[in-house]
């Protein structure tokens, strides 16, 4: 990690810690359910790695990949499909997993796509929660950190594509994007 481009929010322990406490909540309630973990790519990739495995129970993953219209780098909410769902998701209870929600604008989209194809339950699970920035209606049910409104990279997250190897969650330093 290049400490002179970011700051540690969460060390990979804690945040280890946290995905395992998830884990054990999620297999409380989903005890006897189908539950089926939508990852969202490609933040969500490493998060729902070490969550499922945290996970004690009979469960499916599956994959999709959405993208926002436009440049801008303010989220529009308009989002398109660039890879959808394998399989059909009727009478199974779905639980997304989302890297972070900041608007919430790209999760309701999907949230709305997919109660559409009549899921058992639809549930999100995020890593991070940007909760000062929310403008859509949308309450994540399971929530790794709440936390304030910094450009966040690693674990996943990436800026430009990089980063997202950092095993930490971080906040990306404003003299990277400002240069
Ligand atoms: P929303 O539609 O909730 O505004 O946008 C959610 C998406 O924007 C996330 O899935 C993520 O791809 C991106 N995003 C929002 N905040 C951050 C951030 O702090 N860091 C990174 N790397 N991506 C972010």
């Amino acid at each position: 990690m290049n400490l002179e481009e970011v700051e540690v929010l969460f060390d990979r322990e804690q945040v280890m810690a946290r995905v395992k406490e998830l884990g054990q909540q999620i297999t409380q309630d989903y005890q006897g359910k189908n539950l089926l973990v939508v990852g969202i790519l490609k933040g969500a990739f490493i998060f729902m790695a070490d969550l499922v495995r945290e996970i004690d129970l009979p469960l499916e993953i599956d994959f999709m990949d959405v993208s926002s219209y436009g440049v801008s780098t303010v989220s529009s909410g308009e989002v398109r499909i660039i890879k959808d769902l394998d399989y059909s998701i009727r009478e199974k209870d779905v639980l997304i997993i989302e890297d972070i929600v900041d608007t919430g604008l790209t999760l309701k989209y999907i949230k709305d796509i997919l109660t559409k194809r009549h899921p058992r339950s639809i549930r999100i699970c995020c890593l991070l929660d940007k909760p000062s920035r929310r403008k859509a209606d949308i309450a994540p049910e399971y929530v790794g950190f709440v936390i304030p409104d910094k450009f966040i990279v690693g674990y996943g997250l990436d800026y430009a594509e990089q980063y997202r190897n950092y095993p930490a969650v971080c906040v990306l330093k404003p003299s990277v994007y400002e240069k």
